[in-house]
């Protein structure tokens, strides 16, 4: 997968192969002028400035708020990711059984557990 840039704005492209017929077919997806600014905001940022908490997610683009140790998130079998406040509180939400502990920020886990609908 890689992005390409026309007068139209990014297109996100991916090659994919049939196993059995080895033909190759391309598929795209168009982004819109926000979209496309964005893009390339964040394709032209340095990689550390660009690094996020391990709670956040490769779909959503967001970037961290904060320290990225500010909580730990465990889930039910105390499986941990660090993360910032925002992603912390996500994550959490997304997990059943999860909780928040706080790690390099006193008071980020009460914060969390508020932000992710749980008290
Ligand atoms: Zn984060």
């Amino acid at each position: 997968m890689n992005f390409q840039f026309d007068r139209l704005g990014a297109v996100l492209v991916a090659y994919s192969r049939d196993a059995q017929t080895g033909e190759v077919t391309r598929s795209w997806l168009r982004f819109d002028q926000a979209g496309t600014a964005y893009l390339r905001q964040r394709l032209e940022q340095p990689a550390e400035t660009a690094e996020r908490c391990q709670c956040s997610r490769a779909l959503d683009p967001t970037p961290c708020e904060g320290p990225q140790d500010a909580v730990l998130i465990l889930s039910a079998t105390n499986t941990g990711a660090y993360g910032c406040e925002t992603h912390g509180a996500l994550r959490m939400a997304a997990i059943e059984g999860s909780r928040a502990v706080s790690h390099s920020v006193a008071g980020a886990a009460i914060r969390v557990h508020q932000a992710a609908g749980r008290s």
